[in-house]
């Protein structure tokens, strides 16, 4: 089995396939965190060379079934493992979180794209928590009279905004420290992807009525998809039975 990704829904997956008897699971992370929080599994780091590589990975390794649990923006990687599981003539499943629904209270502006989110932002607010993640950060390069809190594991590389505070740090969070966050830096807007998951954020974002700018997410894979851990080991437990 080769699981794609290291989200946390990617090692719990691994982590219980890898005690699952005869199953050989190897779990593939990008290579972007120089210290990532690894899969209680065998382990390869970095690219495959796209869809052609990986599909020559699989042949290699010789893999019945493969799950993509990357992140929902990763969107490279996951077209790769349609093109390629389709090529090598096995099965592909998408383990996907479900993306956030709003609540009375939220004041939410969706964006299709991060360019969008960057066209939209001057007209919602002027101190930004920006969560986009460090490779987002050129597209909001332009805003210089904004101030941002750019939230990131890695540090970033320029091009950035002019007045930019640079905050390394890794989720997830609570809602007390997001609050004491948002109150110390005098946010009054948040950038964030849909990513699905720990909500923290936005929950302290309603509870001092501040604004938040979302990046709708890529459209969804043409693979069988489901969003929780359990349904993902089902499904691989069924495919790999002989
Ligand atoms: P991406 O644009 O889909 O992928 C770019 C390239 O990185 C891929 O073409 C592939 O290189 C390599 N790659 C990506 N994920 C890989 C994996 N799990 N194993 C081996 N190679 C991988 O992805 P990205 O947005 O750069 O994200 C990279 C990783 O960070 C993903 O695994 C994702 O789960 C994680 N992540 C992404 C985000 C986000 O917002 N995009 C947020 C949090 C975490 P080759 O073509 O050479 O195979």
């Amino acid at each position: 089995v080769l699981v794609l990704g290291g989200t946390d829904e990617g090692r719990r997956l691994a982590g219980v396939l890898a005690a699952q008897p005869g199953l050989r699971v190897v779990s593939s992370l990008a290579g972007r965190v120089s210290k990532p929080r690894l899969p209680q599994t065998e382990v390869r780091i970095g690219g495959f060379g796209g869809a052609a590589g990986l599909a020559a990975w699989l042949r290699s390794e010789s893999v019945d079934v493969v799950v993509d649990a990357t992140h929902p923006f990763a969107g490279r990687i996951t077209a790769s493992a349609v093109l390629a599981s389709t090529e090598v003539g096995i099965p592909l499943l998408v383990l996907r979180r479900p993306g956030w629904q709003p609540v009375p209270g939220d004041d939410w502006h969706w964006a299709d794209s991060l360019a969008h989110a960057a066209e939209l932002l001057p007209t919602v607010g002027r101190r930004v928590l920006l969560t986009t993640g460090r490779q987002e950060l050129p597209h909001f390069a332009g805003l210089d009279q904004l101030w941002f809190l750019t939230r990131s594991i890695e540090p970033p590389e320029p091009p950035m905004p002019e007045h930019c505070e640079v905050l390394l740090d890794r989720g997830p969070f609570t809602v007390d420290s997001e609050l004491e966050l948002f109150r110390r830096h005098g946010i009054d807007v948040v950038v964030t992807k849909d990513s699905g998951g720990s909500d923290a954020k936005l929950t302290a974002a309603r509870l001092l009525r501040v604004p938040v700018v979302l990046v709708r997410r890529p459209s969804a894979a043409a693979a069988d998809t489901v969003s929780t851990v359990d349904e993902a080991v089902g499904w691989v437990i069924r495919s790999t039975a002989t």
